[in-house]
């Protein structure tokens, strides 16, 4: 059965030379265990800093052993109780076709219930991030006005609706008009800006944002969040999900300072990593769920097919490929 090792750590973009496909047998499961076949795999920006050894709130992945992410998985065989054979589950897996692995590690899904590649989205870690951090940090107002950075992506692209949901004035950034056209259509955003296209960030977001900004959610960093503290709101809150823009820098970028922004507005900055909210995790799906069986929520994912195909999946996250959760059908 076929493995995907990583070969090198990346130094600023990654690309395919640091992934090495290898293979090897099949092994038997023992007591606990199951013999799992993926279906889905979840490929994920965050994957990026566990390529590097540098210190993080993760361990990282060590040169010539398997990289690991979510993937939904079928048993093929089971030696655990609460598995049978045909049920399937997600969990932290490695970049196998076929592996063992223990059952009290991985959840069951049902595929009756919603399609298994949600269970890696909408319904999963980028769910449950999008929920959480902006109910938690963001916590949002009616009537408040919200913007989104990497609007278009699997967390913006749901950050964007729940703020809707919560009445909140909502704006996102992406990469390319198609996006923007998309998040005003089908995710229902009041206004979108493409940061390619756009020359004057600050302007731009004074003009689609003319109450300020009262919650950011940021997905980037860099530039693009330089722009949005020009316009943020006293009292503002900016939720520090992630910072895609930096994540294949060699050196930290200069950027303007944020303390005169965040002292003169009163505004509260806040990173968070998702493991923070653990115990709020269970009411977190069960409030998307809800959302979702209601109509009120919906997703769009980019389906790459194929297991030779997760590297590159991984690598067009950095170039903008995707709209919504991007996955891999093995
Ligand atoms: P996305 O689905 O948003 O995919 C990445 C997107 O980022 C691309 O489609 C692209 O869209 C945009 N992008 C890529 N390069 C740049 C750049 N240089 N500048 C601006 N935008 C760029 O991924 P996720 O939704 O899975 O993750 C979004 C963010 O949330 C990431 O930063 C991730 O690390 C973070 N995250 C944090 C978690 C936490 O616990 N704190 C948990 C999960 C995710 P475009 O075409 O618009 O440029």
């Amino acid at each position: 059965t076929k493995k995907i090792l990583l070969n090198s750590r990346p130094e600023g973009k990654p690309d395919n030379s640091n992934f090495k496909f290898d293979t090897e047998n099949i092994p038997e499961p023992k007591d606990g265990e199951l013999l799992l076949k993926s279906v889905y795999v979840s490929v994920d920006p965050y994957l990026r800093g566990r390529m590097s050894d540098a210190p993080s709130y993760i361990p990282p992945f060590e040169v010539n052993k398997p990289i690991k992410s979510l993937v939904v998985a079928e048993v093929l065989e089971s030696k655990h109780d609460n598995f049978k054979k045909g049920d399937h589950v997600s969990g932290m897996l490695d970049w196998k076709e076929v592996q063992v692995a223990k059952g009290e590690d991985m959840m069951k899904v049902d595929k009756e219930k919603a399609p298994l590649s949600a269970y890696l989205g909408i319904l999963g870690m980028t769910g449950l991030t999008a929920y959480l951090g902006l109910t938690e940090i963001g916590k949002p107002k009616e009537g408040e006005t919200l913007l989104v950075s990497g609007a278009a992506g699997a967390v913006g692209s749901t950050v964007g609706q729940i703020g809707k949901i919560l009445g909140l004035r909502v704006v996102g950034i992406a990469g390319t008009d198609e996006k923007v056209e998309m998040l005003k259509k089908e995710f229902g955003f009041d206004e979108g800006i493409n940061y390619n296209t756009t020359e004057n960030m600050r302007e731009a977001i004074k003009k689609t944002c003319p109450d300020g900004v009262d919650v950011y959610f940021d997905n980037v960093g860099g530039d693009i969040s330089d722009a949005v503290l020009f316009n943020i709101n006293k009292f503002s809150r900016t939720v520090v999900c992630g910072a895609i823009s930096i994540y294949n820098e060699t050196s930290i970028p200069q950027s303007n300072s944020v303390q005169p922004f965040l002292i003169k507005k009163s505004s509260l900055m806040q990173g968070f990593v998702i493991s923070d909210f653990a115990d709020k995790h269970p009411q977190g799906v069960q409030q998307l769920a809800k959302w979702l069986l209601e109509g009120k929520l919906t997703y769009t994912e980019t389906v790459e097919e194929g297991f030779d195909n997760i590297p590159q999946a991984f690598l067009d996250l950095f170039e903008g490929k995707n709209k919504g959760k991007m996955v891999v059908k093995v």
